[in-house]
């Protein structure tokens, strides 16, 4: 199925090369996009900064009827477009509808928080001078907001962040990943076929188009790798716009004694395998103290061992994951198990690639692991645990802070004044206690990297929205009379006063307030 861009009617069409993607899994056509360049990102930005003012001017409740309408196309569209994601990811069924899940939840939360959001806000002024000023912060968006995004989530991973862009009242150039374009250029199309304002439009193509989307627009919202975050945030400084930037991560499981081994299990190799490892917030490595080691491990292999690969029948929820998205994706998880094994961890489970085919490697436990291994230090990306014993907490929290990221985290114990205490010690942008990944989908509180991992946040309530907005004070004089005091000409005596009148307020105590 080929989604092209002049179907969005946003974009001109051009004489340009075709980017054909394939499934992963089984090798097959599924659909093309053209290869855009700057002539066409140029283009687009400026049809979208002409409909922006009529977006803006709608305000948080008429924009967010739009999003509304958009929700239900995708509701209506549901099985082509998570067929879409499934088809370009190779992902099982299981990973791809929680795309759809993210879409939903996001749209609703942010829509339903809209006028909430922007309102204005009042402000008592301080400071006994001031007292006559009203004070008020007022919010405009940033008129045009660039959205680049990798391909782990093909909807999702947009969705995170667009809504609150259009919300804000921004249009929205967005640039899915080169590897898997189609699901949301379908979704981009859903939009102008809902009659919404043209606010929305999708460039496709590789880093090029992306750095070209950087050039363009006011604000950028990115999630990728590090090392294209750095790029996009040199850029941004060159150009003086604000960036968001949500980059690679290395999470930390740290599993205490008194932890629940069952659940800590169960919550490892989820959080482990989920969309095939494939996830920024995934959990890359596990601290166990020792008393559990043993137990923590077995109980993580028979649970690993019964996870089904494979992408399953649409609709079926056949398989727990899926496929590898690249070959290159694959040969960095082979080289990080290879590494390991070559300097002495054990391979309890998999390690290699499946039978199934290339594109999929087998969940893979590693125990006997140290930070000496890429795959204790570097981010693998793929469906593998490496699992270390330590002597206690101390040494877990070390290990998990000797990291270059800190995106998520997770402490399992059943004692929450411990769990509190160690979250105050982590070095992460957030921290779920006996639960893996949960942070992450929590709408109203902020998602963001410590460290490498990234440079501001994503969703936390009304910061959702206003993060793609530029605050704008207005102070009022309630009395106006016909001079201030502090104007010209300046006055010795008056200007004497009003500095006792300061120390008089000012000061702490009645030596300095008489100025004694
Ligand atoms: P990537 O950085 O290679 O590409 C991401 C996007 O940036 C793509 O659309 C790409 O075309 C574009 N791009 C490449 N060069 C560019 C440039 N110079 N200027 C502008 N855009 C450019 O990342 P990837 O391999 O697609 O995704 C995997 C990475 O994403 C992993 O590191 C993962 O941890 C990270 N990720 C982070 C989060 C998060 O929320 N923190 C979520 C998902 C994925």
């Amino acid at each position: 199925m080929g989604t092209t861009i002049e179907q969005q009617g946003t974009i001109p069409a051009d004489d340009r090369a075709e980017r054909r993607v394939h499934c992963p899994a089984d090798g097959r056509f599924v659909g093309s996009v053209p290869d855009q360049g700057p002539a066409e990102v140029a283009a687009a930005a400026q049809a979208l900064r002409a409909a922006q003012p009529a977006w803006e001017a709608l305000g948080p409740a008429g924009r967010s009827t739009h999003l509304r309408r958009w929700l239900n196309w995708l509701l209506d569209n549901e099985r082509r477009i998570v067929g879409l994601v499934q088809a370009e990811t190779g992902k099982s069924w299981t990973d791809c509808t929680v795309e759809m899940t993210v879409a939903v939840d996001v749209i609703n939360y942010f829509t339903t928080h809209a006028v909430e959001f922007l309102a204005d806000r009042r402000v008592a002024p301080a400071g006994l001078p001031n007292k006559a000023r009203r004070l008020r912060v007022q919010v405009r968006p940033h008129q045009l907001v660039g959205l680049i995004t990798p391909w782990n989530g093909p909807l999702a991973g947009p969705m995170m962040d667009v809504v609150g862009a259009l919300v804000a009242g921004a249009a929205v150039l967005s640039k899915p990943s080169e590897v898997t374009p189609l699901a949301w250029a379908e979704a981009v199309k859903g939009w102008n076929e809902i009659g919404a304002p043209p606010v929305l439009a999708c460039i496709t193509g590789d880093g090029a188009a992306g750095a070209a989307v950087v050039d363009e627009v006011d604000m950028v919202m990115f999630t990728g790798s590090v090392r294209t975050g750095r790029r996009i945030a040199a850029r941004a400084g060159e150009r003086l716009i604000p960036c968001s930037l949500e980059l690679g991560g290395k999470d930390a499981m740290i599993v205490l004694a008194d932890a629940d081994v069952e659940r800590a299990a169960g919550g490892a190799v989820w959080g482990a395998l989920t969309n095939g490892g494939q996830a920024c917030i995934s959990v890359e490595r596990v601290y166990v103290e020792a008393s559990v080691h043993d137990e923590f491990v077995a109980k993580v292999v028979e649970k690993m061992r019964a996870v089904r690969q494979g992408m399953d029948e649409p609709g079926s929820y056949a398989t727990e994951i899926g496929a590898m998205i690249t070959p290159a994706q694959t040969e960095i998880v082979e080289r990080h198990v290879a590494d390991a094994v070559a300097t002495g961890a054990r391979v309890l489970l998999g390690g290699r690639r499946s039978p199934l085919g290339d594109a999929y490697f087998e969940p893979t436990v590693l125990v006997d692991v140290d930070h000496s291994m890429a795959c204790m230090r570097e981010e693998t990306f793929g469906p593998t645990l490496p699992i270390m014993k330590v002597e206690d907490e101390e040494e877990a929290l070390r290990l998990a802070n000797d990291s270059a990221y800190g995106l998520s985290s997770s402490i399992w114990t059943r004692d929450r004044r411990k769990a509190d205490r160690l979250s105050r010690r982590i070095e992460a942008g957030s921290v779920s206690i006996n639960n893996a990944l949960v942070a992450v989908f929590q709408l109203p509180v902020p998602m963001g990297g410590w460290k490498q991992s990234g440079v501001g946040t994503r969703f936390g309530g009304a910061n959702g929205v206003l993060k793609y907005c530029r605050q704008q004070t207005v102070v009022s004089e309630r009395i106006a009379l016909r001079a201030e005091p502090n104007w010209y000409p300046v006055v010795p005596r008056r200007s004497e006063l009003m500095a006792r009148v300061v120390r008089l307020l000012g000061a702490h105590d009645w030596r300095r307030r008489l100025g004694r």
